[in-house]
């Protein structure tokens, strides 16, 4: 169900009228960076609805045109689960037929002769016994002749489930809360801690010609 239209939708993102995925996407993060910038947190919901209709809409057409589709994503740090639309799709699927892929629709194969069994010859019994060999007749002593698929049953084509362009349902991406971005945080550099310790050795009270430290450190 949609409850925003499509146009107010396109307002609210800002994509003008001839718009691709990236496109839309990146006026989305620019919108929502915008709306957070200015504390508009009331708003941020409807931008990432408006989002994710415009989305739905370009899927949709994406799969009616093409028959598959694939999110483009403009993002360095896309997520990888819903990659980059914010959500999940999921379409009906539909049957359609779709050539044999055994007799290449043609419905009948070359296959061994049935009548002969393979042997193109077979043998008239005589009623007063003894017979003659004789060539089958079905595939003239070749063997092999044009019998009806099995696989298909003769009609050439088979059934075969495919997604249709039809929108079955949405799922929230809940790696990215609807994004389609994954806030990185910025990357610190580890401190690298040494792995070797040093044992902890006191400072000498006395130095070598029986100066104290407090000596030492008045000479020096
Ligand atoms: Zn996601
Ligand atoms: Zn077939
Ligand atoms: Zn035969």
């Amino acid at each position: 169900m949609e409850f925003m239209e499509l146009g107010h939708a396109e307002k609210i993102i800002g994509v003008g009228n001839n718009y691709t995925m990236p496109h839309v996407l990146k006026c989305f993060e620019i919108v929502h960076w915008a709306k957070k910038q200015n504390r508009e947190f009331d708003s941020l919901p409807t931008t990432i609805e408006a989002k994710n209709i415009i989305m739905r809409h370009l899927v949709t057409e994406q799969k009616k045109n093409y028959r598959f589709f694939d999110v483009e994503s403009p993002f360095e740090n896309t997520c990888p689960k819903c990659k980059g639309s914010g959500e999940i799709y999921k379409f009906f699927k539909k049957s359609v037929k779709v050539n044999c892929h055994i007799c290449g629709g043609s419905s009948k194969i070359i296959d061994s002769c049935p009548k002969c069994k393979g042997s193109g010859r077979y043998i008239k019994r005589w009623k007063t016994g003894g017979g003659v060999d004789l060539e089958c007749k079905k595939c003239e002593g070749e063997g092999k002749t044009k019998v009806s698929c099995q696989e298909c049953k003769g009609k050439g084509q088979l059934k075969k489930a495919v997604l249709s362009d039809q929108l079955k349902s949405t799922t929230p991406c809940k790696k990215c809360h609807q994004l389609g971005f994954v806030s990185h945080k910025p990357h610190k550099p580890k401190k690298k801690k040494s792995k070797i310790r040093r044992p902890f050795q006191p400072f000498p009270v006395k130095a070598r010609d029986g100066k104290s430290l407090a000596d030492l450190i008045k000479d020096s």
